[in-house]
């Protein structure tokens, strides 16, 4: 597994399914883990990239509860692992539906681990990593967390503001929360020099992510319909028409 050093300090690394991004923040010789994805290979390579650079796992945090976000593995360690307190709530009521998403195979170890996140109810993280503001809103899911490094310029958005997937306001459907989300986004990602969305690429444009979104929903409701082109890519299709048929149905 390879990461790549976006800005310094933050590495990302990219995991083989739905360009699932993994963003680790280092300071010193120890990082924050933010939602390591995500099969069990790519967690041992996880740990294996951190070790090779002398790195320890001082924190975790999880941006939402889908089984994707919810991860860790033994050798991360016993660092805390954090979440706003409706993910952190979700992660515990929603357990077997979660579980249920990952797939068979996992080894025990990993399964004994998976979403076990405490409320943080805080508008920053604790010290050392007090510089880290969170951003909680309830676009794509209840209680979703961005983190945003105002020293850094950098703003980790979770599962919102992907090149190559589109807006997902559902489970629960709430089209009105996503808007309220991208809104409660948008004065961070104005002052944004870098984005690092949950599934895709980074960007150095992330002006033009919240743009994209912007436009796609103000399309898909004042005319059914948008050229979008993620609605091209892999398992979009099925969404963009979910969203359609919401916007028929309640608005
Ligand atoms: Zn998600």
């Amino acid at each position: 597994m390879t990461a790549v050093e976006v800005t310094e300090g933050v590495l990302v690394t990219t995991s083989a399914i739905d360009v699932t991004t993994s963003t680790i923040v280092v300071r010193g010789r120890e990082v924050l883990l933010v939602d390591p994805a995500w099969v069990p290979s790519e967690l041992v390579a996880l740990a294996d990239l951190l070790h090779a650079r002398g790195l320890t796992v001082a924190a975790g945090f999880s941006t939402h509860a889908h089984h994707d976000h919810l991860l860790w593995h033994p050798r991360f360690g016993d660092a805390p692992r954090w979440a706003s307190p409706r993910t952190a709530e979700l992660a515990v009521s929603e357990r077997a539906g979660l579980l249920e998403n990952m797939g068979k195979g996992w080894p025990d170890g990993l399964l004994a681990l998976f979403a076990r996140v405490e409320a943080l109810d805080a508008g920053r993280l604790p010290e050392p990593w007090g510089e880290v503001e969170l951003v909680v809103h309830d676009g794509h899911a209840p209680g979703h967390t961005a983190l945003w490094y105002p020293d850094r310029g950098v703003l980790l958005a979770g599962d919102m503001l992907s090149d190559i997937e589109l807006p997902l306001p559902f489970g629960p459907d709430d089209l009105p929360a996503y808007l309220a989300g991208l809104d409660a986004l948008a004065p961070y990602v104005a002052r944004a020099q870098l984005l690092v969305p949950g599934h895709g690429h980074p960007t150095t444009d992330p002006l033009a992510r919240l743009d994209a979104d912007r436009r796609y929903l103000a399309d898909v409701i004042s005319r059914g319909e948008s050229d979008d082109p993620r609605i091209g890519k892999p398992g979009m299709a099925e969404n963009h028409a979910h969203l359609q048929r919401m916007v028929r149905e309640t608005l």
